[in-house]
């Protein structure tokens, strides 16, 4: 009763479950990202949905989606990491499944679920970010998901933290994400490897000794066993992300800010240090009560719980019929 399907479509994998009504998954499923065609990624969700649909009544169907939503919800504009440009995605799974899809940005996903369910309860002003292939962002304000005028609000992953930096999948350089993400640790840590530092030793080991093959995964994993060159690397990217929740605390004044995404299984290995920088470089720091810092509670699948969700509510507002 009163179930619904959530899919959460990232940079390099699809996560999808059967989720109550509670919040609740009732039953997993995930692939990885598909390439550049944006016909496999609609593939790949057909398949997911039968597979899921199987033995569960499924009300609906929400998708949660790494890129830039129209305000009406049914296409995406531009996706830094995936291959949609003006893709009329709801329209196409619509046709597809036969069913009533809810199309979201997969950040605004996790941020709605963490506001209903998880650490976010109850906060009147919530600021969610999601650490991943990039950096997602989204707003809960008074309990709505706050979406800007054209619906791609909350893009903070693309602020311009260093002006002629690092390249951005955006096309801009500089990029917050390009610090603070896990793709970031990833590359950050290849550099130590390549430079064939004695420090890199564990890195390289655990990569079996291809500096190419070391993610950010290998990283947090190699830092919660304790490797102090993997501590370092998580020491970095937590002063950035600190950095940047002090200039979204100087525009938006959040009570907290939840972090949640792929990078979050560092916990305070990354979540102290942010906390630190945040604190540091905080404006009126000292005058004004500080947001919290808080962990996703609902880990890695609160994009694909919020996705459900929000296919619920939409159902519910709108009908059968849009
Ligand atoms: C995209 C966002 C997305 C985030 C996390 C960013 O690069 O611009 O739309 O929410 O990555 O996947
Ligand atoms: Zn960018």
């Amino acid at each position: 009763r009163g179930l619904a399907i959530g899919i959460d479509i990232g940079g390099t994998k699809v996560a999808a479950g059967v989720v109550d009504a509670e919040g609740h998954v009732l039953r997993h499923a995930r692939r990885a990202t598909p390439g550049a065609e944006p016909r496999e990624v609609e593939r790949v969700i057909v398949e997911l949905v039968g597979e899921l649909s199987s033995d569960h009544r499924i009300a609906s169907v929400g998708i949660g989606a790494a890129g830039w939503m129209d305000l009406d919800g049914g296409t995406v504009l531009f996706s830094p990491h995936l291959a949609w440009r003006n893709e009329p995605l709801r329209d196409n799974l619509e046709r597809l499944l036969r069913r009533r899809v809810h199309l979201a940005n997969d950040a605004d996903a996790a941020a709605w679920a963490e506001w209903r369910f998880g650490a976010g309860q109850q906060e009147q002003r919530l600021v969610c970010i999601t650490l991943g292939t990039g950096i997602g962002g989204a707003m809960v304000l008074s309990g709505r998901l706050e979406r800007g005028r054209y619906g791609v609000a909350g893009e903070f992953g693309h602020q311009i933290l260093v002006p002629g930096g690092h390249r951005c999948e955006c096309g801009n350089r500089g990029c917050w994400e390009q610090y603070a993400s896990g793709n970031a640790l990833g590359r950050e840590a290849r550099e130590l490897a390549r430079a064939n530092s004695p420090v890199a030793q564990e890195l390289l080991r655990a990569a079996g000794g291809d500096p190419e093959a070391i993610t950010g995964a290998v990283v947090t994993e190699l830092a919660r066993a304790g490797d102090p060159a993997s501590r370092e690397l998580l020491e970095d990217v937590g002063e950035w992300l600190g950095i940047g929740l002090a200039n979204l605390a100087a525009a938006l004044d959040p009570g907290t800010f939840v972090v949640g995404g792929g990078l979050c299984d560092a916990g305070e290995l990354l979540l102290e240090p942010a906390r630190r920088a945040f604190a540091r470089h905080l404006t009126g720091r000292g005058f004004r009560p500080p947001a919290r810092i808080v962990r996703a509670a609902l880990g890695p699948e609160a994009g694909l719980i919020g996705a459900a969700d929000l296919s619920r509510v939409s159902l519910r507002a709108h009908g059968a019929v849009r």
